[in-house]
C-alpha cells in the first residue's frame, strides 16, 4: 500500500485554465495560458494590489470553484490507485473557506480519494492557520509519491520530505529542475506509463 499525495489545482482541476477568461471579463485584458510563467498570479496577470484582491475574491467564490473542468485522466488514475488499495490524499493550498465547495466539486466530478487535506503551502497565514495544517505538520506524513504543479512545493516535498515528485508540466514551472527526485510529466496518461507509478 502506497500513500500518494495529489495536489488539486491544475493537477486534478483545470483551475488556471479558467483564470484567463476571468481576467478578460473583470479587467478587459487578454492573457494567454502560455504566458502565465509565474506561479504568482499577481505577477503573471500583471495585477495591481487592488485588482489582485478583487481577482482573489472572485476566483474563490463557489460558482467559480464549481465550474472548473477536471484535468483529463486524473479521475481515472485516482480511481485506479484507490481500487488497488493505495491511499490517496488530495493536498491543497486553497483557503479553508473553500472546503465545502471543493468537496462538492470532487463529489460532482466523481473523483475518488482517501483524505482531503488543506495545507498552508505558501505560508499565507503565518503561524495562524485554522482549518489548515502547516508545512511542518505536513512533514509528519510519509508519502511514497506526490503529484504537484508548484515548483516550490515540489522542491519542498523532494528536499525536505524525501518524496519522489511528478511535476505536472505547466507554463509557471518550466524552469529546469535539478533534483533527481523530481520528474516532469505532461499528462496523467504519461504518468500512468512511468515505472514509479503504482
Ligand atoms: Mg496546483
Amino acid at each position: 500500500m502506497k500513500r500518494i499525495y495529489v495536489d488539486l489545482d491544475d493537477v486534478i482541476s483545470r483551475t488556471t485554465d479558467t483564470y484567463s477568461a476571468v481576467i478578460e471579463q473583470e479587467f478587459g485584458r487578454q492573457v494567454r495560458f502560455e504566458d502565465l510563467t509565474s506561479f504568482d498570479l499577481k505577477v503573471s496577470f500583471q495585477l495591481t494590489d487592488r485588482e489582485y484582491r478583487h481577482f482573489f475574491d472572485r476566483i474563490h467564490q463557489p460558482d467559480m470553484l464549481m465550474g472548473f473542468d477536471p484535468v483529463p485522466g486524473a479521475g481515472k488514475m485516482l480511481a485506479r490507485w484507490i481500487d488497488a488499495g493505495h491511499r490517496v490524499d488530495i493536498v491543497t493550498g486553497r483557503p479553508p473557506s473553500t472546503l465545502e465547495v471543493s468537496l462538492a466539486w470532487l463529489d460532482r466530478q466523481n473523483i475518488a480519494y482517501t483524505e482531503f487535506i488543506m495545507v498552508d503551502k505558501y505560508n499565507r497565514t503565518g503561524d495562524d492557520h485554522p482549518g489548515m495544517i502547516s508545512r511542518k505538520q505536513l512533514m509528519a506524513c510519509q508519502y511514497d509519491l506526490a503529484v504537484e504543479d508548484s515548483l516550490d512545493t515540489a522542491l519542498f516535498l523532494a528536499e525536505q520530505m524525501d518524496v519522489p515528485v511528478l511535476l505536472y508540466d505547466r507554463p509557471w514551472n518550466v524552469r529546469p529542475v535539478d533534483h533527481p527526485g523530481i520528474i516532469r510529466v505532461v499528462s496523467w496518461k504519461e504518468m500512468a506509463e512511468l515505472p514509479c507509478c503504482p
